[in-house]
């Protein structure tokens, strides 16, 4: 049976491959080609929103990188030259967006990252999309340092990277992503990576057991961004998507979207762009 395409629904078993899959992005401006690294569902971090099912903490595995080149070029090819849109993607969304590093765990964690970067490079060029889509790499930012020329590789296809920053205190982080990282090593990476290539910052905002973030974790927050304002694109700020499919789920609610775009003027007055989803 053939289904529609939604936000929701992206699972790259629909289309049989293991490495690529399509998804309508979360505004619906059309569909985005999606490259999962992380096939084995394995994250060095945990965040406690992660929609990742059957999250393990780990890293990636050995990426093959014939099939992932065939799986983009397949994809690309029912997309640009076959029926793809009409079959599959709402009337509304019919245009190919950009294409997304986006697994099921951090991508860069991949011994192949900078391999696949050339890998959609060479595939692009062949549809002569080279330049004319965005390339992103949605993610947790803690393994930039270790890939800095990948990421200038990126810069140079147009590029451009989401960088996980959903809280910048030590507990903060514990608390919402599971790891200990010191918020100076985090504003460090996040200097480097927009140096590296066009960055945004993405956070995602929640209520923990009926309670938004205290004030104290957005006065820290907003102040890493001061840091940072005049490097970066802007800010992605997040509701909760979807269900969260780690333990804390239960605990875990949508904030009101008044309630975000409040924050977001926050962010504005101190003179960087901010895109609210909630
Ligand atoms: S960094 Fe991304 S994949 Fe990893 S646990 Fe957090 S939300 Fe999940």
């Amino acid at each position: 049976m053939t289904t529609l395409l939604t936000s929701q629904n992206h699972d790259s078993h629909d289309t049989g491959m293991t490495y690529i899959y399509p998804v309508v992005s979360r505004r619906a401006r059309g569909v985005s080609v999606g490259i999962n690294l992380n096939p084995n569902n394995a994250c060095n971090w945990r965040c406690i929103y992660c929609q990742v099912p059957d999250l393990t903490r780990g890293s990636a595995p050995p990426i093959d990188l014939a099939q992932l080149e065939e799986e983009l070029r397949r994809l690309l090819d029912a997309i640009v030259r076959g029926n793809f849109m009409q079959e599959r993607v709402p009337e509304h969304a019919r245009s190919l967006e950009g294409l997304a590093f986006s697994g099921n765990g951090e991508s860069t964690a991949s011994a192949e990252f900078g391999a696949a970067v050339a890998v959609v490079e060479r595939v692009l060029q062949e549809f002569d999309l080279l330049g004319r889509l965005p390339v992103r790499l949605i993610t947790n930012g803690s393994l930039i340092d270790r890939v800095p020329d990948a990421l200038r590789h990126l810069a140079r296809i147009n590029g451009e990277i989401w960088f996980k920053l959903d809280a910048a205190s030590t507990d903060g982080i514990a608390r919402i992503n599971d790891v200990r990282l010191s918020p100076q090593g985090v504003l460090e990476r996040l200097r480097l990576c927009a140096k590296l290539c066009p960055t945004w910052a993405q956070t995602c905002m929640f209520a923990l057991d009926g309670e938004p973030p205290p004030e104290t974790e957005l006065t820290a927050w907003l102040d890493m961004l001061a840091q940072v304002k005049n490097d970066l694109k802007g800010v992605h700020l997040y509701g909760l998507a979807r269900p969260s499919l780690q333990p804390e789920a239960p605990r875990l609610t949508r904030l009101p979207q008044s309630w975000l775009d409040d924050l977001a003027r926050r962010v504005e007055q101190m003179g960087l762009r901010v895109q609210v989803s909630a």
